[in-house]
């Protein structure tokens, strides 16, 4: 962890800092006391750990305004926060500074049932919408993180789902946002452009600036609402899984693909053995038991339909696929065992538990990224291969099975009609052991140049300061990355925002 510094100036600037912040939000809103700040100074991620000098819990725009117009005179770093899960570094603040912590924002402002659209503030959880939105019969697209998730902060994160074959990605949801920017004037995009546009201006309006706030996690502003897509419920579903051999990942892969391309489903996804447990079972002895007794190679495809006619017409279409490319279904046993374990009827809508992280040894080193389908199996092999390499098979008896570190898994999907798909594979080193921290990023490192040599890319800038994907990856980018800094340096001419992502340092512009 990162020694802090007590540097007598730097604490009287941030006393006075804290002053004007509780004049803004209220006292009781405002905190430098190390035991609060500590929760902020690490996730569960390998990143390193990095102190705030203070957090603030606004409750409004106009107050996340004023606390960037303040944060801007005194040249001091600001880090918008919303639920914190991202897993990966992202509001650890890298050059210290001011966390501004958004779950205090947590209204629904408005569902528009007619246009299938809801607007939210950052603190709104995946979970409230979706009990909101299922009485009214529709859904908001979720992702296999936690109902406690924000979504909006997912969303703007181009959150990936295992319904993104049908819906796309989060960005693909958004319809509007209004953004707070690093001086504290606010911008809308969208439909929030203008009140008389409603949710019918998805994009712009003219050239649509708000992608350079999406994926950046957060570099260029803060977004205090936004206006998303809502979807049909479907009334009536089934599940489907096929069951492939041990090392059979080209057979999986044209078996994904191709159930894609026919769109006959909701959510689709291979779930390697472990993974299917950690990620998706109801409780431990659930993951446990899935772990072990479901083969190891398993896709799961959940379907449905306005009417029991269109339940089956997908059906005949999923039957037709596993017919033409030799998949096998599970067996009825395994099929009703999943069903039991897995609380199949919402899982893929919305997971309640946190399980992968409660069931680990207290972190996880995720590598998540876009490659095209064909490039899957040999990118999952080059990887269980360095996985293997740092975290040698362990002693079954001192080891914490059955999720020990060397038994990497993964979950692959297919995006986009399956023009590509995204493959997350994931690590799990204890973060209370120095030597498990060290291996874990020292296979980060290796494991992300490799997936950028292969051409496989990373679409969240996540990692902090000379760390993770944004920082090996962004500069690779040539002029791409060159438009990128010129941009931050003209919206965020003092680097307050969020700085230290994305290979563009943490220190002020000169
Ligand atoms: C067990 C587990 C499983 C997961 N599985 C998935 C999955 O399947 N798919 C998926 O997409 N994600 C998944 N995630 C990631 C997760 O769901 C997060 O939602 C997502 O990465 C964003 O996290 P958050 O909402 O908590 O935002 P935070 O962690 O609060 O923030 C994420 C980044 O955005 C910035 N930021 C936060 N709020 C704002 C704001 N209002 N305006 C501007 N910038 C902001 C932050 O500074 C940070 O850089 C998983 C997480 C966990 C813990």
């Amino acid at each position: 962890m990162a020694r802090r510094v007590f540097d007598t100036s730097i604490k009287r600037v941030y006393e006075e800092v804290a002053e004007e912040l509780k004049k803004i939000c209220g006292k009781e809103w405002v905190s430098g006391d190390d035991a609060v700040l500590i929760a902020y100074s690490r996730d569960q991620s390998l990143e390193i750990a990095k102190f705030p000098n203070l957090v603030v819990l606004p409750e409004t725009t106009e107050e996340v305004s004023a606390i960037c117009k303040t944060a801007y005179s005194y040249s001091v770093p600001v880090t918008p926060w919303s639920t914190g899960a991202n897993v990966g570094g992202g509001c650890i603040p890298q050059r210290g500074g001011i966390i501004c912590d958004l779950r205090r924002m947590d209204k629904i402002v408005d569902f528009d049932e007619e246009n299938m659209s809801v607007t939210i503030q950052p603190g709104v959880t995946f979970g409230r919408v979706f009990v909101e939105a299922e009485k009214r019969g529709l859904r908001n697209i979720c992702p296999s993180a936690p109902a406690s998730v924000s979504m909006l902060s997912n969303y703007l994160d181009k959150g990936v789902f295992q319904i993104s074959n049908r819906y796309g990605v989060g960005t693909d949801s958004i319809l509007g946002l209004e953004i707070v920017l690093p001086d504290g004037s606010i911008v809308r995009t969208g439909s929030l452009f203008d009140e008389k546009y409603g949710s019918i201006c998805a994009e712009g309006p003219g050239p649509d600036i708000s992608g350079i706030f999406q994926g950046s996690m957060g570099a260029f502003g803060i977004c205090t609402q936004m206006v998303a897509r809502l979807y049909p419920l479907y009334p009536y579903e089934d599940m489907v899984v096929v069951k492939f051999d041990e090392d059979d990942l080209e057979g999986v892969k044209e078996f994904l693909r191709r159930i894609a391309r026919e769109n006959c489903t909701l959510d689709t996804l291979l779930f390697q053995d472990a993974y299917l447990g950690m990620g998706l079972g109801a409780n431990q002895d659930a993951a446990e038991i899935l772990s072990i007794q479901v083969p190891r190679q398993n896709a799961i495809i959940f379907y449905g339909g306005q009417t029991e006619e269109e339940l089956k017409i997908r059906r005949d279409q999923i039957d037709k696929v596993i017919k033409e490319t030799g998949a096998q279904l599970a067996p009825e046993g395994m099929l009703e065992l999943m069903k039991e374990l897995l609380p199949w009827r919402r899982v893929f809508k919305i997971i309640q538990l946190t399980p992968r992280v409660q069931r680990m040894t207290g972190s996880f080193e995720l590598f998540w990224f876009n490659i095209s389908m064909d490039q899957a199996p040999g990118i999952a092999r080059a990887f269980q291969r360095l996985v293997r390499k740092y975290f040698a098979p362990a002693d079954p008896e001192k080891s914490d099975r059955p999720f020990p570190p060397e038994e990497v898994t993964f979950y692959l999907q297919p995006l986009e009609y399956g023009r590509t798909g995204m493959l997350e594979m994931d690590a799990y080193p204890n973060q209370g052991e120095p030597e498990g921290v060290k291996k874990g990023l020292a296979l980060a490192r290796e494991a992300i140049e490799m997936i950028c040599a292969e051409g496989g890319f990373f679409d969240r800038p996540y990692g902090g300061e000379g760390s993770g994907f944004g920082w090996i990856q962004t500069p690779l980018l040539g002029t791409y990355y060159e438009v990128l800094k010129s941009l931050k340096k003209k919206i965020d001419q003092k680097n307050i925002m969020n700085p230290g992502r994305m290979g563009i340092p943490s220190e002020p512009f000169e």
